[in-house]
């Protein structure tokens, strides 16, 4: 499980507070510090976990805890209540368009669980009560549509797939109008990944964005390539501009540091992580209740 050993720092630097009764602010400093370092080791980005430490210290400050009785509670709930910010704050819901289809574009770098995701949020929203429409828009693997097909069958959620066609524009501009025929009142797009960030994918998935205007880009990140989610994310929001992420492989050893980093450094909210590798997966991002989840 993801965070594990971040939980286990943070538990040992809570139980040290506990056992001190009142806390002096050397006490309160050190244990700072210990946690800053937690946060490090876990893979935080370096200026997120120096600003973190900085806002409870304050916080500390500001409440005038040292001396008093419940000062080891009080140095808990903030660091409790600033994770919770640095996980996002309040849960982010996904966009609903008051004029059905709601078109939702997925994007990310191939491997980061894209169609998979597709997939999953299909059957979220399904057992919500909605009709998804799946659309085949990673044309250039001709796998990624047949996994995407599979999966479809599996759910008995619809895909819009072209044969053959090598222009995911034009799937996506016939996509949204089959959808309405088809009283399908939300679509999912799987665009294609790459490698690596180029021109070429951001050209496209630009593309797609003026032709469908959708009402949220999400981008899809692999919690298992810490940092270098972060720095995915915000290149594609700098290039394309995303309105939220879906993280997926928290159910892997992640240390979690692009978790606690990503809102802070975007300013896009985590709506929704993947949390293994089968089609129920994927659960709604809760950072009060995965704060917790770190910390008890
Ligand atoms: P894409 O290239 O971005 O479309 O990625 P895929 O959807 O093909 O996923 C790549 C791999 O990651 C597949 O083996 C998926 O089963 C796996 N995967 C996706 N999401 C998760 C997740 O939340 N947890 C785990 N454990 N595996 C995942």
């Amino acid at each position: 499980m993801a965070f594990e050993s971040l939980s286990e720092r943070f538990q040992e630097a809570f139980k040290k507070l506990r056992g001190k009764g009142k806390l002096n602010e050397e006490d309160v400093r050190e244990a700072l510090k210990e946690i800053r370092r937690a946060l490090l080791e876990a893979d935080v980005n370096f200026t997120v976990a120096k600003d973190f430490i900085k806002r409870v210290q304050e916080k500390a400050v500001g409440e005038e805890v040292f001396g008093s009785l419940n000062a080891s509670q009080t140095v808990i709930k903030i660091v409790r209540d600033e994770l919770t910010e640095l996980l996002g704050g309040t849960q982010s819901r996904l966009t609903v368009s008051s004029k059905p289809p709601t078109v939702l574009m997925l994007a990310g770098l191939q491997g980061a669980g894209k169609t998979t995701t597709a997939a999953k949020l299909a059957k979220h929203l399904k057992q919500k009560g909605k009709s998804p429409l799946l659309v085949a828009a990673d044309v250039y693997r001709p796998a990624a549509i047949t996994q995407l097909e599979v999966l479809g069958n599996e759910l008995n959620i619809p895909v819009y797939k072209e044969e053959n066609c090598q222009d995911p524009v034009g799937i996506v501009s016939r996509a949204v109008p089959y959808a309405t025929a088809h009283l399908c009142d939300t679509v999912i797009i799987d665009t294609a990944g790459r490698l690596h960030i180029n021109e070429v994918l951001m050209d496209e998935l630009i593309h797609i964005k003026e032709t469908v205007h959708p009402h949220e880009i999400l981008l899809v990140v692999d919690a298992m390539t810490g940092q270098d989610a972060v720095t995915a994310a915000s290149a594609f929001d700098a290039a394309l501009g995303i309105d939220g992420l879906i993280m997926t492989k928290l159910d892997g050893d992640a240390r979690g540091g692009a978790a606690l980093s990503i809102k802070a450094v975007t300013g896009k909210p985590i709506k929704f992580i993947g949390v293994s590798e089968k089609t129920d997966g994927l659960e709604e991002f809760h950072p009060h209740r995965y704060a917790s989840r770190i910390l008890d």
